[in-house]
């Protein structure tokens, strides 16, 4: 069983290796990103509060963020492990988490960051967007997010360096490659730590 956080600026392949990662673990990835764009495709009260914000490439509030994670990790297919794609970004939602977690008696065991240098990020995010056509993928929509995720999100994976559980993993290069390197930073991550149950070590090949 594994709870585990995959960091990483927009563009960074993220939500590829998260649903790769958690297959490979028997988890689920949660991504809050695919779930906000599905409430706001869905046009649900929570995809009309957030809109705003993911179209102009701001945070939506921690107060929101947070409620909606907490309901999406007590659903009973979180119970065997998660992988969050997306979440924490801010010091605030660092602390919710944790709270939810100590509430239910658990903790993290990895966390991992994918590094690419903005310059890659811009490329990618701007051929996604010829792709895709995310409304939030436009030169200066992506600009913001990136400058957010580096002013925001490093006092986040500071905290967790701290707390000596973080590996940060080359993004780029083959995606394949990529996968291979997350995993193998997982692994010693768990076996330094030891929690890695004997159940999970019969995946590894
Ligand atoms: P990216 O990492 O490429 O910016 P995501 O798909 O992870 O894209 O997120 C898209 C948008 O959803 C963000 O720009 C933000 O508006 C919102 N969002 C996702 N996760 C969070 C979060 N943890 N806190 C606040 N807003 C979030």
């Amino acid at each position: 069983m594994t709870r585990m956080l995959i960091m990483g600026p927009p563009g960074s392949g993220k939500g590829t290796q998260a649903g790769r990662i958690a297959d490979k673990l028997g988890i689920v990835a949660i991504s809050t990103g695919d779930i906000f764009r599905y409430n706001v495709k869905e046009m649900t009260p929570l995809g009309q509060e957030a809109k705003r914000y993911i179209d102009a490439g701001d945070f939506v509030p921690d107060e929101v963020t947070n409620r909606m994670v907490a309901d999406r990790i007590g659903q009973s297919d979180a119970a065997q492990g998660f992988l969050l794609d997306g979440y924490p970004r801010t010091v605030g939602q660092v602390e919710a988490l944790d709270a939810m977690l100590d509430e239910a008696g658990l903790r993290l065991d990895a966390v991992v960051e994918l590094t690419v240098e903005d310059e890659e990020l811009v490329e990618r995010l701007l051929k996604r967007a010829e792709i895709e056509g995310r409304a939030d993928d436009t030169a200066e929509v992506i600009r913001h997010r990136l400058d957010l995720y580096h002013r925001e999100t490093a006092s986040v994976i500071e905290q967790y360096t701290d707390r000596g559980i973080v590996s940060r993993v080359d993004g780029t290069g083959q995606i394949d490659d990529v996968t291979e390197r997350l995993l193998q930073a997982i692994y010693s991550v768990r076996a330094a730590t030891g929690s890695f149950p004997a159940v999970d070590r019969a995946r590894q090949d």
